[in-house]
């Protein structure tokens, strides 16, 4: 498929990836670039959240992250460095380790720790993202998935590895709710074409290195979004270099976040809060020695929306 030109879909614009910078934070000591929500972009899909962690090295002591309360999404964990423990409390107690992707469903409630591990002492590098999920599933059971190895597609100067949904024919085992693709790719000095689905929007996160989009150099701290309407990217890179490509159908609801939830209403979200404050059972107890992280007090003046 041409985009531009006589096809009309863009009045003979060629298609332009759409850079804008992710927010700097700190996560548990741990400098993050948050390349998604974006004021201007709030979902890719159903990916609603895109937190680039490091890389650090060991001195920086990074801490991990005591028992927090999630709902409404899954959260997807991808290390470059590093090693962590998941704790949930569905009672999941995994190591994770580059190149292995934890899942967690959050349904209509579960709380998780990620700890440090005592024997490891390297640096932390790698990246969290939440998929929200949608009103079929939202208020469903909790769920853990750990897979310790996924499919790989070869390019042409390269690796895709797919965390979940499919590219190029190769599906990942890992559950989805909606029509999603996530994959890391791993590239050489090259300009390799990745296939794309037409019908979704998509968008690279760079974990390393630089890549090359329609002319334009997408670094760290960006995020280069593509519009619904391609069936195939090329990425140039001139040294080896890792990015994350996420995408999915459009989000069909309007989605309202808030700390750690994903919802549909402010109410949702301030009861929520309350809730984990207050020990519900919904949220559940991982069995994390760390300390349980507060839920803070929502920032609307009228929480009812
Ligand atoms: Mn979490």
């Amino acid at each position: 498929m041409v985009l531009g030109g006589e096809t009309g879909l863009s009045a003979g614009r060629t298609p332009t990836i759409e850079l804008s910078a992710s927010r700097h934070a700190l996560v548990a000591r741990t400098p993050v670039r948050r390349a998604l929500p974006q004021r201007a972009r709030r979902t890719v899909g159903a990916w609603c959240f895109a937190d680039h962690m490091g890389p650090v090295s060991p001195d920086s002591d990074p801490v991990g992250i005591g028992p927090h309360p999630h709902m409404g999404l899954h959260t997807v964990t991808w290390l470059v460095e590093g090693e962590l423990l998941h704790r949930d409390s569905l009672g999941s107690e995994q190591t994770i380790r580059p190149g292995q992707l934890n899942l967690m469903t959050a349904g209509g409630g579960v709380s998780h720790a990620e700890e440090l591990t005592e024997q490891f002492r390297g640096g932390l590098h790698g990246i969290q993202l939440w998929v929200a999920q949608p009103d079929a599933t939202r208020w469903g059971a909790p769920a853990f998935e750990h897979h310790a190895e996924l499919p790989q597609v070869e390019l042409t100067t390269g690796t895709a590895t797919v965390l979940v949904g499919e590219l190029a024919g190769t599906a990942s085992p890992a559950r989805t709710d909606t029509a999603l693709v996530g994959a890391e790719l791993r590239l050489r000095p090259g300009s390799p074409l990745v296939p794309l689905e037409t019908g979704f929007e998509h968008a690279l996160v760079v974990l390393a290195g630089a890549v090359e989009v329609d002319g334009q150099w997408v670094t760290s701290g960006h995020l280069g979004y593509l519009s619904p309407g391609r069936d195939e990217v090329a990425l140039g890179t001139t040294d080896d270099s890792r990015v994350l490509l996420i995408g999915g159908t459009p989000f069909g609801s309007p989605i309202v976040m808030w700390w750690n939830f994903v919802g549909r209403s402010r109410r949702e979200m301030a009861d929520s809060g309350s809730e984990w404050n207050a020990g519900a059972e919904r949220f559940g107890e991982t069995g994390s020695p760390m300390a349980r992280i507060p839920a803070p007090t929502p920032p609307w003046r009228d929480p009812v929306g």
